[in-house]
């Protein structure tokens, strides 16, 4: 495991967040000037490719990995994602639909629409862009899916496996903020994790997956009251609450591993997090930035989860993922 490489005496020199979850190492000085970029582009990139090698191996056998997104409506927000999804797709060779429906289509048509999918022997994963209009119910609509297609893991089947436990697929964000934290070498056991935001898509299931790998996990949403007290304390600390530069560096242990999952568009036009990166990098031993974290992760993990979901329909075995 990369953690031990980086703890090991002969191994390259650790940096602050290793050394605080290393007893073996002394802890560092309090004031870090500058934090490790984590750079989530060149390890989607990695994922991205292996999950190539893996698609045309399935392709070679008659069996091309196919994945269908439905898109409703014309939130142009959710069209550059989905864009980006499908355009990820056949980079690594994976037979890729896109559906765009009407933003007034029926509760029952979309239904239908997904019945259908769930029949058809050449899909193997189907994703369906959040948020719908107001008029449909996503529950409905996430129930209706396969849980076996289930590629963006928000099936109660597959929350449930995830919680007792057996992950069968995981939702894309949480996964790819693991394999972040693997990637970086980051010891979980034992660790404060801190998440914030309690969504079903992203903050509970992060909880979970942090507290499977033997993280003490602490869950925050709006009503948590002093939300720096519970930060302060955080050796991980996971940000999804949808808030613009909620996070400084005040508000963050120093030595920590921070992880950005919020997006936000600003009025210059550019982008940034629910953390402040200038601030949080001055105190953190690592912060993931936005763009170029969590975001191409995400992307990175609806990919092996279709792949997976076309291995497991195809009864030839489970993939190595890392989940
Ligand atoms: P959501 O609105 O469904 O949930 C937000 C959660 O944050 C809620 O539990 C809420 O209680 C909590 N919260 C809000 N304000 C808070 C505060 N001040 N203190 C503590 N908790 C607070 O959002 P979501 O779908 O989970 O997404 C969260 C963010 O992550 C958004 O910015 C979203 O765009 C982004 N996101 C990014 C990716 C990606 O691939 N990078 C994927 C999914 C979501």
């Amino acid at each position: 495991m990369i953690s031990r490489r980086r703890c090991s005496a002969t191994g390259p020199k650790p940096r602050a967040m290793f050394e605080c979850f290393c007893p073996t190492r002394r802890r560092p000085p309090l004031t870090l000037h500058s934090a490790r970029r984590i750079d989530g582009t060149q390890l989607a990139k990695t994922l991205r490719l292996e999950v190539a090698r893996q698609a045309t191996e399935l392709s070679a056998s008659g069996h091309r990995p196919g994945l269908a997104v439905l898109l409703v409506g014309d939130a142009s927000a959710s069209a550059v994602y989905v864009r980006n999804k499908v355009r990820a797709c056949e980079e690594a060779g994976i037979r890729s639909i896109l559906e765009h429906l009407p933003a007034d289509i029926s509760q029952d048509a979309l239904l239908h629409r997904i019945e259908v999918l769930n029949r058809a022997p050449d899909i193997h994963g189907i994703l369906v862009q959040l948020p719908l209009p107001a008029h449909i119910d996503s529950h409905a609509v996430i129930a209706t899916i396969d849980p076996a297609k289930d590629v963006d893991g928000f099936h109660v089947a597959n929350a449930g496996a995830l919680l007792t436990g057996r992950p069968n697929l995981t939702p894309c964000t949480p996964a790819g903020v693991m394999a972040m934290l693997a990637h970086e070498g980051v010891v979980l056991r034992g660790a404060e994790a801190v998440v914030i935001g309690a969504s079903n898509i992203v903050g509970k299931p992060m909880a979970l997956l942090l507290q499977a790998a033997g993280a003490t996990v602490t869950l925050c949403n709006s009503k948590t009251r002093d939300l720096g007290a519970h930060t302060l304390r955080a050796d991980v600390l996971v940000v999804a609450a949808g808030k613009a530069k909620l996070i400084d560096g005040s508000m963050i242990k120093p030595g920590a591993v921070v992880i950005d999952v919020g997006i936000h568009r600003q009025h210059d036009g550019t982008l940034c997090g629910d953390v402040d990166f200038d601030s949080a990098a001055r105190v953190a031993a690592a912060v993931s930035p936005v763009p170029g974290g969590v975001g191409p992760m995400t992307i990175a993990m609806l990919l092996v989860n279709t792949v997976r979901a076309a291995e497991l329909q195809l009864k030839l075995g489970v993939p190595d993922v890392p989940h």
